[in-house]
């Protein structure tokens, strides 16, 4: 009774994991780093809930959310001359970013391409 939806992968690695038997055996186990893996198969075709069936303003509000801790994340890498400490290099990157709370200000993070990175204050 093989069906779509059936697919099981491996939570540790991703792999896909030998399609479900209909045994009563509950986990299965990957053959490419040997952890072992809830059998979800048989449970996904008799599952009734489908993220679809949340209101979609929710999901929205979950998507909108993501967006903004990515935007957040994101840094803009700029070139300065400045001499790397370690290995001479007188052109590095640096990074502003906010290390503690907002009324500190932000702080100018150099990185060296040899790997060093200090910032402003040392
Ligand atoms: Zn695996
Ligand atoms: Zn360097």
């Amino acid at each position: 009774m093989a069906a779509i939806g059936s697919l099981v992968f491996c939570t540790d690695c991703g792999n896909l994991l030998p399609a479900t038997k209909g045994t009563e055996k509950n986990f299965l186990k990957c053959e490419c780093c040997g952890a072992w893996n809830k059998d979800t198969g048989s449970k996904t075709i008799l599952t009734k809930s489908k993220p679809s069936d949340f209101p979609s303003f929710l999901r929205q509000k979950l998507q909108s959310s993501v967006q903004a801790v990515e935007r957040h994340n994101i840094q803009t890498e700029s070139v300065v001359q400045e001499r790397c400490p370690k290995c001479g290099r007188d052109e590095v990157k640096y990074t502003s970013v906010q290390l503690r709370s907002a009324d500190e200000g932000s702080t100018i993070i150099f990185t060296c391409d040899c790997g060093h990175s200090w910032n402003e204050n040392n």
